[in-house]
């Protein structure tokens, strides 16, 4: 996707605070955290919403939580906890359209979300 400003990202095109690079996944630092660790976990593969996830993307969507899994221990949050999110469409608060996993932590966390 040429318009995409994450696809821009995979490919070099925008610069990112990249934290992991594979061959399917790239995680990096939102430019604007939320909590002392703040990261995104992305697939390669331009998918614009969870609603557009079939079965074909299971393992990548597992490789998603596996690699946030990793970072959270990179990064030593994993045991005082962190959380995990995907926003889907405008009421969820989604403003990128090609899914992302944030990673947060390093803080307490408030339950509702808001
Ligand atoms: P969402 O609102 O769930 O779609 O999340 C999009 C996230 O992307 C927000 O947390 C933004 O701060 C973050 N973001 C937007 N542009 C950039 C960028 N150039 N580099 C890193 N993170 C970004
Ligand atoms: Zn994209």
């Amino acid at each position: 996707m040429t318009d995409c400003l994450f696809c821009k990202m995979i490919s070099g095109e925008i610069k990112a605070d990249v934290v992991l690079d594979d061959d399917k996944v790239l995680a990096f630092r939102d430019i604007n955290p939320q909590a002392p660790v703040h990261i995104l976990v992305i697939p390669k593969e331009h998918i614009a919403t969870i609603n557009d996830l079939d079965e074909a993307h299971s393992d990548m969507v597992g490789q998603l939580y596996l690699v946030a899994k990793q970072i959270a221990a990179q990064e030593g949050i994993h045991e005082a906890g962190y959380r995990t999110v995907m926003n889907c469409n405008a009421d969820a608060g989604q403003s990128v359209y090609h899914i992302h996993l944030h990673l947060l932590g390093g803080r307490l966390m408030a339950w509702p979300p808001g």
